[in-house]
């Protein structure tokens, strides 16, 4: 008897149990005809999120894909040189000296604080035909989450040291430090004339493998129309200037090299 009373009461709390699911459900269901009491409902937009991250959450994340709207090939055949994180005084007049006794033009993505230091070297970059790229101010690798009343500064800031340096540099594009782009940054390079500049081939010379690496990475993973990645600022390049005369050599035998318009 008691085994049934106990059978008896467990069916009816599953019945229950049952009901509560749908009757869960059920008022969800119908909820678009009867919008007002839930949305008059206080307790219901309470667990929002942001009141659980702490209130410094200035950073916006970065996205898993690539945003669109980035270059990353020459829309040719022919390959496409870049500079990144100079001007220095150390690497800039050599890796210019390469690529004039090469006869080849390439980009420079220069960092605002390295140009005021040196405005001498950046005249000279645009001097022998080269491209400019602006680098944000300091190569700041979250700049791209920040708000963006601050990119905008920090991307309006480094363009006025370039013209400070070279009154009417034009500075077609702008590259993201890191590659770590978002759509935000994207689009204010873009609301001030310049296209995002990513790459195809990265040999990583920033991690300073020898010159024949560098060569070896190029040159194998080049196709046409690439953008190849260097470094002339942000340490020693000593290996990418070794690696320069023969990288460039392959890449115009095996594709040509013209600078990026
Ligand atoms: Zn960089």
């Amino acid at each position: 008897m008691r085994h049934r009373a106990l059978l008896a009461s467990l069916a009816g709390l599953v019945v229950l149990l049952v009901a509560g699911c749908g009757g869960g459900s059920t008022p969800t269901a119908t909820a678009p005809s009867s919008p007002p009491p839930s949305a008059a409902l206080p307790p219901e937009p309470a667990p929002s999120p942001t009141r659980t991250v702490p209130a410094k959450p200035r950073l916006r994340p970065l996205p898993v894909k690539l945003p669109a709207g980035l270059i990353r090939t020459t829309g040719t055949d022919k390959v496409a040189l870049t500079f990144d994180d100079g001007p220095d005084p150390a690497w800039t007049p050599k890796v210019l000296d390469r690529l004039k006794a090469a006869k080849v033009t390439a980009t420079f993505c220069v960092v605002g604080k390295q140009v005021r230091k040196h405005p001498g070297l950046l005249r000279r970059i645009v001097r022998e035909g080269h491209q400019l790229c602006n680098h944000s101010w300091n190569h700041d690798l979250d700049l791209a989450r920040r708000p963006v009343s601050e990119i905008r500064a920090d991307l309006i800031r480094t363009n006025r040291e370039i013209r400070r340096a070279v009154p009417d540099a034009k500075v077609p594009f702008y590259r993201q430090p890191g590659g770590r782009w978002t759509a935000e940054v994207v689009k204010v390079a873009k609301q001030l004339d310049m296209r995002s500049l990513h790459w195809s081939v990265d040999p990583q010379d920033w991690a300073k493998p020898t010159a024949a690496t560098i060569e070896k990475r190029v040159k194998r993973s080049a196709r046409p129309g690439a953008v190849v990645l260097l470094h002339d600022g942000g340490g020693n390049r000593s290996a990418t200037l070794a690696a320069c005369t023969k990288l460039i050599a392959g890449l115009k035998r095996d594709h040509g090299v013209a600078r990026l318009t």
